[in-house]
Parts: C-alpha cells; sequence; structure tokens
C-alpha cells in the first residue's frame, strides 16, 4: 500500500444482513416512525411486493409494480402522485437497481424515507447516485438526498435471480470494486473492501452458475454485491464505467451485460498504468487478472461480445468519440487508437491482450 494522504468519505445507512431478514421489515419501518409505507417493485417482481404488503399488514398503504429501466422521469412522477394521494410517509423498495432507482427518484422529490430490500447485485442502494431519463437522455446526479436511510439484505430474496442475470449482475458489482481500487480518490478502507468483495464473487458466482440452489453461494455473493455498492458510493469511476454509460445511453445496450463485457477489456486497458492494482489482484485471481474475469464471465454464463447484445458494428467510431469527448480521470491517459481497438475486441469477444 502507498502511503499517500488521502479522505474516506462514508455514507450512513443502517445494515441488516442475512437469512430472512426480511421479517424484520416492519420494526424497521416502525423504527423510521412510519406507519404507511409504499411498496415498490417491478411488474415481474409484484409478488414480491404484495408479500410485503401483507407482513407490514395496517403499515402498507399501497403497492407500486411499475418500476422499469433507466427510471424514467414521468414513471417517477406518477408514484409521488400516488405517494401524495396515499398520504405516504415512508418508501420500501424491492427489487434491482431499478426499483431502488425509483425509490430513490420518489425521495430526491418528497423527502421520504427509504427502505431497500436489493434482489440483484448491482449495488445501487449502497450510493448517492441516481441516474433518470426523460425523452430519452440520461443525466445522472450525486446527492445525499437519495441514500436509502436502511438496507434489508435478505439471501432469500435473491434465490429466485436467474441464473444469467445472477452472472451478470455480479459482474457489474466486481466492476464496481475493480474500478474503486484505481479510483483517483482510492483510500485504503475502500480498496480493503474492494478486494474483499471481488473474492467473495469471484468465489460465489461459478457455484451460482452450476447451482443457483447454493446458499452459502448466494451469501457469499451479496455480501460482496453489498460491499462492491459501497466502493462505488464512495469513489469515483473511470473508463469502464464511462464507456458502459456510453454504450448503454447511445445504444441501449442492456446494463449489466455491458458491464460484463468491458470489464476485462477496461482493465487491460489500464493494466500497464496501475501495476500495484494488477499484483494485487493476481492474488485473488491467481493469474493475470483481465483474463481472469473473462473466464469468471464465461464460467457463469454471460455473454462474451457486445455483438451477442445487439451493439451496432458501425457504432463503435461513434462510441469511441463520445467515450473521448468529455473529459473525465483516468489512471492511463485516453488514447484514440487504443480505445477504438479495446470497443473492436469488445464488440468481437476477443480475449483483453
Ligand atoms: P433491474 O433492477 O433492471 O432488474 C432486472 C430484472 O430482473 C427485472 O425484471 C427485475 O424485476 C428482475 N429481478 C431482480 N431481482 C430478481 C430476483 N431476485 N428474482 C427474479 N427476478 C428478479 O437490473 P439491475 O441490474 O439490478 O439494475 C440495473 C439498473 O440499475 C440500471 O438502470 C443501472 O443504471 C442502475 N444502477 C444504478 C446504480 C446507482 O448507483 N445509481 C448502481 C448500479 C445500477
Amino acid at each position: 500500500m502507498s502511503r499517500s494522504n488521502f479522505v474516506y468519505t462514508s455514507h450512513p445507512a443502517r445494515v441488516i444482513f442475512g437469512f430472512g431478514t426480511t421479517r424484520q421489515l416492519p420494526e424497521e419501518v416502525a423504527r423510521l416512525g412510519a406507519s404507511r409505507a409504499l411498496i415498490l417493485s417491478t411488474p415481474p417482481q409484484k409478488g414480491q411486493a404484495e408479500q410485503l404488503a401483507a407482513l407490514l399488514g395496517g403499515a402498507a398503504a399501497g403497492v407500486f409494480a411499475g418500476a422499469v429501466m433507466h427510471t424514467p422521469v414521468h414513471v417517477s412522477e406518477q408514484a409521488v402522485a400516488l405517494a401524495s394521494q396515499k398520504r405516504v410517509d415512508a418508501i420500501v423498495a424491492i427489487g434491482g437497481g431499478s426499483t431502488t432507482g425509483l425509490a430513490k427518484a420518489i425521495a430526491l422529490r418528497t423527502g421520504l424515507p427509504q427502505v431497500v430490500l436489493p434482489t440483484t447485485y448491482a449495488g445501487s442502494e449502497m450510493t448517492p447516485i441516481l441516474g433518470e431519463t426523460n425523452e430519452g437522455i440520461k443525466k445522472t446526479q450525486t446527492t445525499p438526498k437519495v441514500l436509502p436511510q436502511v438496507v434489508i439484505y435478505d439471501v432469500e430474496q435473491t434465490m429466485s435471480l436467474p441464473i444469467t442475470l445472477s452472472g451478470t449482475s455480479g459482474m457489474n458489482a466486481i466492476a464496481h470494486a475493480v474500478e474503486a481500487l484505481y479510483a483517483r480518490d482510492s483510500n485504503p478502507v475502500i480498496s480493503v473492501l474492494a478486494l474483499e468483495a471481488i473474492a467473495a464473487l469471484a468465489r460465489a458466482l461459478p457455484k451460482i452458475a452450476q447451482d443457483p440452489g447454493d446458499r452459502d453461494a448466494r451469501f457469499d455473493a451479496l455480501h460482496g454485491a453489498w460491499l462492491c455498492g459501497t466502493c462505488l458510493g464512495a469513489v469515483g469511476m473511470a473508463l469502464h464505467h464511462k464507456l458502459c454509460h456510453t454504450l448503454g445511453g447511445s445504444f441501449d445496450l442492456p446494463h449489466a451485460e455491458t458491464h460484463t463485457i468491458v470489464l476485462p477489456h477496461a482493465l487491460a486497458y489500464n493494466a500497464p498504468s496501475i501495476p500495484e492494482v494488477i499484483a494485487s489482484l493476481e492474488t485473488i485471481f491467481g493469474e493475470e487478472p483481465a483474463l481472469a474475469l473473462q473466464k469468471l464471465a464465461r464460467s457463469v454464463g454471460a455473454p462474451i461480445s457486445l455483438a451477442e447484445i445487439g451493439m451496432p458494428a458501425d457504432g463503435l467510431d461513434r462510441a469511441t468519440e463520445i467515450a473521448l469527448t468529455n473529459s473525465y480521470w483516468n489512471p492511463r491517459p485516453l488514447e484514440a487508437g487504443p480505445i477504438r481497438q479495446l470497443m473492436q475486441r469488445a464488440f468481437d469477444g476477443a480475449t483483453p491482450w
């Protein structure tokens, strides 16, 4: 570890972690002084939201099962109107990053406290970041107003996460921790969490791909995902997140899959500038980490090429251009030629080196 000065900002959140922790929801809502909670989910997870409503009994004011990808502003406004009509005094969200995004968007507009029960490994519940779309344009802001007050991690709620989504969502989480290791504002606290998180997920994901009912692996994966979310919320991200944001926003590529495909390539690009990080990742993977990450993605049945997930070949130049436009910090300076090559390799599903 280098002995440089650093700043570490922690975000306040009460975290409850384990198996069956959902049953603590009524107590947590009451602890917030709330008695009329609005429960949020996506349409396919409405059943899980209704179970929470039953658990809350009189403290449930209703279910809004309209969360969708990319947190569109018109959906958030609909949910805010319902919250106001039902005079709710807390938000409960059960789901992945899309549902958490909706909870954050409501909190931003109303100041209502949030209890979040994550069911994927995306990690949004640990960050003060909110990305919203309005008429096809995604804008991201960072404000402590969107931080959930309570996060209930219940491993049971993740057991139904399909195999493929478990793999890609887990790789999405790993990407947060990898970039945290070489962030401009990286610090020793976050680096310890990041390494622990990557090791937990690298161990757990192949086991989940073999047996999605493996409870120990599910425990490790959710534990890792929590730490990865903490990394994402605590330090700035670099090339990898920027590329994924560009590809997701401009070419409508699926979030977790895009992260899975790009990560080995982004790490290989940065590798010459971050020898210490590469050395610490080698201790986890036992081999060159960019190649190891691509092998991990293969082992969980994830897509390996951008072509497979709908990236148009004629979009690679534009994607490179957008990625180079707004200047942002990266450990290795952004060079047009090598970034274009990176894009091509990710598009083809080639090895990162
Ligand atoms: P998601 O929330 O869109 O979920 C994908 C699908 O899986 C949905 O249909 C969902 O209902 C379903 N699902 C989730 N958990 C399930 C379970 N346990 N069982 C069965 N089905 C389940 O996907 P995601 O990858 O979690 O989140 C992606 C979104 O989150 C993106 O919009 C991304 O930008 C955002 N995100 C934001 C942050 C942040 O800090 N603001 C961080 C990470 C991701």
